[in-house]
């Protein structure tokens, strides 16, 4: 069986072949740690989590990298709010960390396979920006201006004639590229050379390194992601991933910026569409946002969202309500009940090759949720599981009859339904049968009268 990816470059499916027999290089863009994460950028991830877990399952060995953004326009202005215009690079490290955290956390509770990550920060790799930042500069891709050095777009098309491509075929044809852009983002029709690296200004306070060629500064936001890739894989990547607004500037960009070094940059471009609520992007400026923490608060359990995400299909804009994450977390919640009762009886190896068949057909999830139905062990394979089952802490699991058990799994059920009465009379049918049921912090347990 192979898989089969969707690559925004060349706009169509494709077989992933990788360049190293048997190993995938593997680059998600990670984020940008000035606030916590929206769902919205939560499902860039859940997906990211789909397509590991796919080459995992298809055998390969992946090297799976993320950046963390944690130096940039908006780290820095919101670093300096908080701490004051005197702020240095330790600030900007306290305020980022606390984001890191919390990104870190939403990973575990989305079963994202985070110990599979190996996560770079962009402050811990300035040596490396700078060191590609020279090699740019040397082979005249790139030049030094009085706010700092800029990426020479004239020079690239002129010898590679693609810039721009990821968006469309052609796509300089007719456009005029502007002298500068100093800032991370901009729109298409603001074309200009962009910053690889920013010459030191009052607004970033004691934010910058010191550097004798470049000067002081710091970098801009697309040089990034090629340093970590070349530094981390040392030639090109087999699939990049970020959601879909990542493609221009900041995708145009990294491959406009690593291929004077090596080609191609990336073979596979992955771009999962658009989390949305009514009609608009889920974003931080549009301030249309919640986080997994607003969905706890109103009593969900973040695993709903990720079955809501991952029965959407990625190339599909999604729009958000309520009433379809209630319908997400009922749904989920008659499979865990399921999933306790059948726990030990079925495993899914029995129902390995169509949920193969579904993920490699361009990691068809709504399709490899339809087959849970028949084989609710399948919820481990997608990252579903439930953290806890109802757990029967202080009987062994044999000494529970299991009239008993499959009561206790209703009643868990029921309330996370919110269908409390219907709750409390399993609980009071199961202290009938002589059982008291005892919720803890780690969950439910069982103990005789
Ligand atoms: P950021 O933290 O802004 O750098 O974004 C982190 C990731 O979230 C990137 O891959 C973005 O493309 C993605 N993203 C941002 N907004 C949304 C959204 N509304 N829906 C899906 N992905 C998003
Ligand atoms: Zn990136």
């Amino acid at each position: 069986m192979s898989l089969r990816l969707y690559n925004t470059l060349s706009r169509k499916p494709e077989e992933l072949q990788p360049v190293h027999k048997g190993m995938v290089n593997f680059y998600t863009c990670g984020p940008t740690v000035y606030n916590f994460a929206h769902i919205g950028n939560l499902r860039s991830y859940i997906f990211a989590d789909i397509l590991y877990r796919t080459l995992k399952l298809n055998g390969y060995k992946v090297r799976w990298v993320m950046n963390i953004t944690d130096v940039d326009d908006k780290t820095i202005r919101q670093a300096i709010a908080k701490y004051g215009e005197k702020a240095g690079l330790k600030e900007l490290r306290k305020f980022t960390d606390l984001y890191t955290r919390g990104f870190m956390k939403d990973l575990d509770a989305l079963n994202i396979s985070r110990k599979e990550i190996k996560f770079v920060k962009v402050s811990d790799s300035i040596p490396e920006i700078k060191k590609f930042i020279k090699k740019l500069i040397k082979l005249g891709y790139a030049y030094k201006a009085n706010d700092g050095v800029y990426f020479n777009i004239a020079k690239y098309q002129k010898d590679f004639g693609d810039y721009g491509e990821l968006v469309g075929k052609g796509f300089l044809k007719g456009k005029k590229v502007g002298a500068r852009v100093k800032v991370d983002e901009y729109e298409k029709e603001n074309l200009s050379d962009f910053a690889l690296w920013k010459a030191r200004d009052k607004e970033d306070g004691n934010i910058f390194w010191k550097d004798k060629e470049l000067g002081d500064g710091r970098p801009g936001w697309h040089i990034e992601c090629s340093a970590i890739n070349y530094g981390a894989f040392k030639g090109t990547t087999d699939i990049h991933t970020g959601g879909v607004d990542l493609i221009f500037p900041h995708h145009v960009n990294e491959i406009a910026q690593s291929q004077p070094l090596y080609r191609p940059f990336t073979k596979i471009w992955c771009h999962p569409e658009h989390l949305m609520v009514e009609g608009e992007k889920m974003s931080k400026s549009k301030g249309n946002l919640f986080t997994l923490t607003d969905l706890r608060e109103k009593g969900f359990d973040p695993l709903a969202l990720r079955y809501l995400m991952l029965g959407a299909g990625y190339k599909t804009k999604l729009n958000f309500t309520w009433e379809s994450l209630t319908g997400a977390q009922k749904r989920l919640s008659d499979l865990w009940n399921k999933y306790s009762a059948v726990k030990k009886s079925k495993s899914a190896r029995e129902d390995m090759d169509p949920l193969l068949g579904a993920l490699n057909d361009n990691l068809d999830a709504p399709q490899a949720l339809a087959l849970l139905g028949k084989n609710v062990a399948l919820l481990k394979e997608l990252g579903l599981s439930p953290k806890k089952l109802p757990s029967l802490r202080n009987e062994t699991e044999s000494n529970i009859p299991a009239e008993i058990a499959e009561l206790l799994s209703q009643r868990e059920a029921a309330r996370r339904n919110k269908q409390f009465m219907q709750a409390d009379t399993l609980r009071d049918r199961i202290f009938e049968l002589g059982y008291v049921i005892e919720d803890g912090a780690d969950g439910p347990s069982l103990k005789h009268r």
